[in-house]
């Protein structure tokens, strides 16, 4: 599904991301951890191409059969929604305050697709549902507010599975969630992609959630890679100390 080479990404002089390459099949789960401004989410956001103009981006990022480092305009807008899919850390700033959140789904919806607006809400309905928020149909003209921070994540992950797309970036995606909402929403994750076959990129910092979730893991390290592979090798041979200090912090 995603083939990521040599991927370098500079601001300025700085070079943030130093020459990643992964490849993530359908259906797996590639974690992406490591401290602090190692280059995570501007892995991340390359491929999605929401990276800012004066960005210097190199490298290759194949999604399918795209090449996502040569799109742009339209093709670049379709390709957002229904190659790919993001949710981030807090789901409240991706939310607009003042508009109802299935207005704001449906939009999204509409925007990616040529889906009519009458033929958005019931499928905004159907996905509300499918991410199991109570009450759908009354949550749909509700504004963000009467949300809780679970709900609220259900919504950006109800968003970004609205085009059905072949991949779901999840940055942080439960980091600010208290730990009973966060294993709910792990499970959601995990129970969409074994219907749809989405691959899943789950950048953390949590080797536990690591262990639970992931197929292979990539350790990263000021813009570097440190070591990458099955989550079963890199956890029981770790080969450098930085990895054996995460895997330290695990209960
Ligand atoms: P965290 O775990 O804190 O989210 P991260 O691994 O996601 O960290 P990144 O956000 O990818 O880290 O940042 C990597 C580096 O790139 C940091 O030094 C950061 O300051 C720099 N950086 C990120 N975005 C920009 C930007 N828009 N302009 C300039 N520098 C940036
Ligand atoms: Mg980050």
């Amino acid at each position: 599904v995603l083939l990521v080479e040599d991927l370098r990404v500079a601001f300025g002089r700085t070079e943030v991301v130093k020459g990643v390459s992964f490849r993530l099949d359908a259906g797996k789960t590639l974690a992406l951890v490591g401290e602090s401004g190692s280059g995570k989410s501007v892995t991340a956001l390359s491929i999605m191409r929401l990276l800012p103009e004066r960005a210097r981006v190199t490298g290759a990022i194949r999604l399918g059969e795209t090449d996502m480092l040569a799109l742009s305009g339209e093709a670049l807008r379709k390709a957002r929604g229904k190659k790919a899919g993001m949710i981030f850390q807090e789901p409240m700033t991706s939310l607009n305050p003042v508009l109802r959140v299935g207005e704001q789904v449906a939009e999204a919806l509409h925007y990616h697709t040529d889906l009519s607006k009458s033929a958005a809400r019931a499928e905004v309905l159907r996905l509300f549902e499918r991410v199991r928020i109570p009450d759908a149909a009354r949550r749909y003209d509700e504004y963000p507010h009467t949300f809780s921070g679970g709900m609220r994540q259900r919504v950006m992950i109800a968003m970004a599975l609205a085009c059905k797309p072949r991949l779901l970036i999840a940055d942080e995606p439960t980091t600010a969630l208290d730990v009973t909402i966060q294993a709910e929403i792990l499970d959601l994750l995990a129970e969409l992609q074994r219907e749809t076959g989405t691959a899943v990129l789950f950048i953390t910092h949590d080797m536990g959630v690591v262990a639970e979730i992931a197929d292979d893991v990539l350790v990263m390290r000021h813009g570097d890679i440190l070591e990458q592979g099955p989550v079963r090798k890199i956890f029981s041979a770790p080969a450098h100390d930085y990895t054996r200090d995460l895997l330290a912090a695990v209960p």
